[in-house]
């Protein structure tokens, strides 16, 4: 099982680490701060060593990093890791603009069915689906209430219930979701969103939140 120092630290850049495994251009560590791909959170990139990480899933207990090619590496092997941060900070203010951006919806449009959730910095974007019809000028509203939310910098934490190891909830200003992603400490850091709507039919619509710089 591979120690899960994302958990341990959100903000953790650098680490090292021993090799457990290697496969190919797969690689297991006896600990990593690369979060893997989950809860619709894309899974993170960066470098062991001089090899270049270009993918992390979650295998069972075990952290994968995927190489961009195979490399010689062994187990027992001491390495330096770090991931790329800046796509991972935009990650992680991506992540919680989300849950913001949810919370209005629903205070806004009442329940709404989700039926699809993606944080994808390559489209630098976060895409929540959900069923039904979304007026525009109702989800302006729900813009603005993220956005003043926002700016009043509440504290984000996530965390583990004791009756419920294993389990993370998302925690901010009495608001509570269920979570295992990435994100920042302070609303602040997410700065100012924009969110947009697209219908890609079939009765679904797409709220897609942008960080505004
Ligand atoms: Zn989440």
């Amino acid at each position: 099982m591979t120690r899960k120092l994302y958990y341990e630290d959100m903000y953790m850049r650098e680490f090292e680490a021993t090799v457990v495994k290697v496969d190919g251009s797969r690689v297991i560590l006896d600990q990593t701060c690369f979060y893997p791909e989950g809860g619709g959170q894309v899974g993170d990139t960066g470098w062991i060593g001089e090899y270049r990480v270009v993918d992390t899933q979650l295998e069972g207990d075990e952290v994968v990093h995927y190489l961009e090619k195979p490399a010689p590496l062994k187990p027992g092997d001491r390495v330096k890791c770090r991931i790329d941060w800046d796509r991972r900070y935009r990650i992680m203010r991506l992540h919680s603009a989300a849950h913001i951006m949810e919370y209005f919806l629903h205070k806004v449009f009442g329940p709404l069915e989700r039926v699809g959730s993606r944080v994808d910095e390559r489209k630098d974007r976060s895409d929540y689906a959900y069923e039904g019809r979304l007026d525009p000028v109702k989800l302006k509203e729900v813009e603005e209430l993220c956005n003043k939310f926002i700016a009043e910098g509440h504290e984000i934490r996530v965390e583990t219930p004791p009756d419920r190891p294993g389990f993370r909830v998302w925690r901010c200003a009495g608001i509570e979701m269920p979570c295992g992603g990435m994100h920042v400490k302070n609303t602040r850091e997410i700065g100012r969103i924009r969110l947009k709507r697209r219908n890609p039919g079939r009765g679904v619509e797409r709220v897609e939140t942008y960080l505004v710089d």
